[in-house]
């Protein structure tokens, strides 16, 4: 499907609760083109991808972050193309333990990992990498300037709200990464799920708001003594979809995280408490 002269989608057959109608793959260029979030290695998806690029080439296959939606075509991809895999960083793995749960795609190998800032560019286009750490902590979007245009991944999606899952994900860190949108004058988002975004700040700040608003929700539960993840996400996600409830807890931890962070609340044996 084509976007604009020059970003084209392709939507891949893994609808989910999670991954809404499935991940988006970006197409950006003509002629010489990049592939951003190639998507899962699935077999219909790649020969999509691949037809769309029948008569261009790859000069770059670039990934937003390491979930398992999003990176593990780039191999197959490369191999069928000669590309180099470039964008966010393999998952560097803490001393404290492992940081990657069965959503990450321990087998991404980049050859060129773009930090901040850095670009790289085709025939008509450039892509800047935009480091922005929170739902995991390699997390990339990729900025089109010539459209105005930043290739959000799951930082901001066009359906939900990301989710922001400890160890890796770090919900202060997602917020001064949501902060440094509002900086930018970005005119459009595409994010891996979901809809185009076109009034990306007034999306930015809704979505700013609703995080404080669940953490005043946890403060109000910790003060009636609600101290334990379950009972709170029963608390705070009535009506979701309940196979959605344990990424719901993972959110509410990473805002309980923060918290004691921020020497707010304290836990010990898995419940939580305001400090003193
Ligand atoms: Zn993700």
């Amino acid at each position: 499907m084509r976007l604009t002269p020059l970003v084209r989608r392709i939507l891949a057959p893994n609808p989910s609760p999670f991954t809404y109608s499935g991940t988006q793959t970006y197409i950006v260029g003509n002629g010489a083109v990049a592939v951003i979030d190639p998507g899962p290695d699935d077999p219909a998806h790649l020969a999509a991808i691949r037809a769309a690029l029948a008569n261009e080439t790859v000069v770059a296959i670039c990934c937003t972050h390491t979930h398992r939606d999003h990176s593990p075509a780039a191999a197959p991809l490369k191999a069928a193309t000669g590309a180099e895999i470039v964008g966010c960083a393999p998952l560097v793995l803490d001393d404290k333990g492992p940081r990657a749960d069965a959503a990450f795609d321990r087998s991404y190998a980049p050859d060129r990992v773009l930090a901040d800032g850095e670009r790289l560019a085709g025939e008509g286009w450039t892509l800047e990498a935009v480091a922005t750490p929170g739902h995991t902590s390699n997390h990339l979007c990729f900025a089109l300037a010539r459209e105005c245009a930043l290739f959000t991944g799951d930082h901001v999606m066009g359906w939900s709200t990301t989710v922001v899952s400890p160890p890796d994900g770090d919900m202060a860190a997602y917020m001064e990464s949501l902060a440094l949108l509002m900086e930018r004058d970005d005119a459009i988002y595409y994010p891996a799920h979901g809809d185009p975004v076109e009034k990306p700040h007034k999306l930015v700040r809704g979505l700013m708001g609703h995080r404080r608003q669940r953490e005043g929700q946890i403060l109000r539960l910790l003060g009636k003594g609600t101290g334990e993840i379950p009972a709170m996400v029963q608390h705070m996600y009535r009506g979701i979809d309940p196979r959605l409830h344990p990424a719901a807890g993972r959110s509410v931890l990473a805002h309980l995280i923060d918290l004691r962070d921020r020497g707010v609340v304290r836990e010990a044996d898995d419940l939580w408490a305001l400090a003193d």
